[in-house]
Parts: structure tokens; sequence; C-alpha cells
């Protein structure tokens, strides 16, 4: 661990200052209202419903991505085994193991980093699975069409883990979260649209009913428990926060790409690979592949030096990991090979000018060594 701070932390939230969001709280004390639907929730629901929904979809605010996540699966009362990829953040199984289900890790396609729909699909009749969990990796937005054939052919319900790609634009330029049954989102520290804890399921309007009792206990108007509940309700705080968030975010995604597509240009003039065909992310980092795990460590290394808090992701693989190394029931060799050589870059929503010359100067300069 080094002592100082680096000069390019891996993130560097910029949520509004207290100022602006404290003023956002006031309607929650006027009614003294703090949970369950509180005035601060329910104003960023209808942001986040009308700034980044899909057509069709409204956003149900929770505790956490991961929360968001296991009440997706709870509502849609998936249980059982889950098909669900190795290459992703370890939350992703927590969630599934949160919802009573059980993770079934399956291999990443070599091009898209995410799970490969063919061996979804052998390990949803392998393994009998109740529902598919798909993840954009890295916040990726590519078009899941083939996922969701996979899903439908099978019968199953698709959740699609969309942590890090909240606000995204699909290639056709459409926003991401409406693929699959229900979408889900983060709004942690390290994520784009960022209020320190916090998350969201995007879905259709009978399924938010669902998922927003679940994330009460479960109960129904009478407070009875008609679903397997838990609280991963959203604090009346964290939403006032993003409240204060929300009219400033369309301008920190503007910098976030701005920012990824100069250090993209770096990365790849320093030998390193990009993603293909990503769409238009927020970008909560910029990964980026290197060619086997030697160069990986020599760029992690390097950037190091340079003062750049660079990551290695996702690694390692949760089939390789000792919590879940049971939940694979054969190698995932594109998995374990991808394990090893990505490493992602910071990407800042204000960057000034020569910060961000420093970092794609380091960059170029790191891979290349
Ligand atoms: C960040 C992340 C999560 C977890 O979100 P939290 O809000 O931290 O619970 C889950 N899955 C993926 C892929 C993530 O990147």
């Amino acid at each position: 661990m080094r002592a100082e701070p680096y000069p390019f932390p891996f993130c560097r939230p910029a949520p509004p200052p207290p100022d602006e969001w404290l003023r956002e709280l006031e309607p929650s004390f006027a009614a003294g209202r703090f949970s369950n639907q509180g005035p601060a929730v329910v104003r960023l629901e209808e942001e986040l419903t009308t700034r980044w929904a899909p057509e069709g979809r409204v956003a149900v605010t929770t505790a956490s991505g991961t929360a968001a996540l296991a009440a997706a699966l709870l509502a849609l009362e998936a249980r059982g085994p889950v098909a669900m990829p190795s290459f992703t953040f370890a939350a992703t199984a927590s969630a599934v193991e949160l919802a009573g289900c059980t993770p079934v890790l399956c291999d990443a396609d070599a091009t898209t980093w995410e799970l490969d729909p063919g061996d979804a699909a052998a390990a949803v009749e392998r393994h009998g699975c109740a529902a598919i969990v798909h993840v954009r990796a890295f916040g990726l937005c590519r078009s899941l069409d083939a996922i969701e054939d996979v899903a439908a052919a099978a019968g199953v319900p698709l959740v699609v883990d969309s942590a890090a790609a909240f606000a995204g634009r699909l290639p056709e330029g459409g926003l991401i979260g409406g693929a699959g049954d229900a979408e889900v989102v983060s709004f942690h520290a390290t994520k784009a649209f960022c209020v320190g804890e916090g998350g969201a399921v995007l879905a259709g309007p009978d399924l938010a009913a669902r998922v927003r009792a679940v994330a009460n206990f479960g109960f129904d108007r009478e407070r009875s428990p008609v679903l397997r509940g838990l609280n991963a309700k959203m604090s009346e705080p964290t939403a006032a926060l993003g409240c204060a968030l929300a009219p400033r975010f369309d301008a920190q995604l503007a910098a976030r790409r701005e920012a990824a597509a100069a250090l993209g240009a770096a990365a790849r003039a320093g030998g390193g690979t990009l993603a293909p065909h990503p769409g238009d992310p927020p970008w909560q980092g910029l990964p980026v592949l290197l060619e086997d795990r030697r160069r990986r460590d020599a760029a992690l290394a390097a950037l190091e030096r340079a003062g750049v808090e660079a990551r290695p992701y996702y690694t390692p693989a949760l089939h390789e990991a000792p919590a879940y190394r049971g939940c694979a029931d054969r190698e995932l060799p594109v998995t374990s090979d991808l394990a090893q050589r990505i490493v992602v870059v910071p990407v800042y929503s204000d960057f000034t000018e020569d910060e961000l010359a420093t970092l794609c100067a380091a960059v170029e300069q790191a891979l290349a060594a």
C-alpha cells in the first residue's frame, strides 16, 4: 500500500456540496417523513424516470446496487440456481445469494467480455436455472439481443446488472435500462451518478410495484408480507443528494465521455485494446485489455509509479475466488484469461485540462512500458 495519497486516485467522487443538497431535505423535515416514500425519494424517482429511464420503465430507488439486484430477483420470485457470469464484481453473486438463489458461474465471450449466451443457455439446461443475470461489464452499453433470446427460449426471467451503466446509451442511441425484465443500477461513490451509497431498479410498472413491495419487507398495503422481502429502501438524505445531482449530471456525463475518449486514444497509442462496440457508457473507469498478465502487471506498476491508482478487473474471477470456487462446474477459460489482462484507468467528472493531459501521457507511457 502506498503511504501518500495518489495524485490520480481510482475515483474522485463529485456529489453536490452540502449547501445545495441540504435544501433538498427541507420538504422531508416539513412533512416529518424520513422513510417509506418520503418526499425526496418520490422526487428522485420521478427525476430518474423522466430523465434516464427508457420508454415503459420506471425507477425504484434502493439502498445500493446490490440491494436492487436482490430485490429484482425476489420480485420475480426466482428460486434455485441462477446463471450468471464469473467475470463480474463480487456483488453480483452476493445479490443472487441474498435473494435465496445459487449462482451458477458461466464463461464470458472473448469479444464482448460479457456472459456468453451459448454458455448461459447450456447452464440453464444443465441446472434447470430459475433466472439469468447478465452483467454489463464495466458499464459498457451493448445490445443484449442474444441473451434476451436465450432467456425467452428457456422461459426464464432475465435481470441485467447494469450497476456501472446508469444513463448509458446503446450503440443505436437509446438509453440502457430496457433490457430483460429489469435492469439494476448503482449510485455508489465509484460510479458516475455518485451519491455515496444507493441504487435503483428500472422495470415496467407492474414489476416495479412488486420491487417496491419487496424492498419494504414484501408488504402489501395491509402490512402483510405477500412476497419474500428485505429492507432495501433508499434513505431521504441520499435521495436529497440525488435530487441535487440530477440537474448537473448530464454535464458530468459529457465531461466523463470526453475524458474517456482522450484516455482511450492514449491507451491505444500505448498498445492497449479497447472494448469493441461499447455504445456510449457513463465510464465509471476506462477498461483496457493488455496482451497478457505480464504486460498488465507491468502497466499497473508503471501507473503506480506515475501516481495513478489504476486497478485490475474483475480479478480474481469469481469462480477462482475463495468464496465462490464451488459455483462453477467446469473450467471457464475465457474468464480466466480476461481476469488477468484488464486494467481500469480512472475517469473523473471534473478533470482540469492539465490533469487530463498528464494522465493521458502517463497512460500511454505505462502501457507501452
Ligand atoms: C458497483 C457494482 C455492483 C454493486 O453496487 P453497490 O451499489 O456497490 O451495491 C454490482 N455489480 C457491478 C457489476 C458493479 O460494478
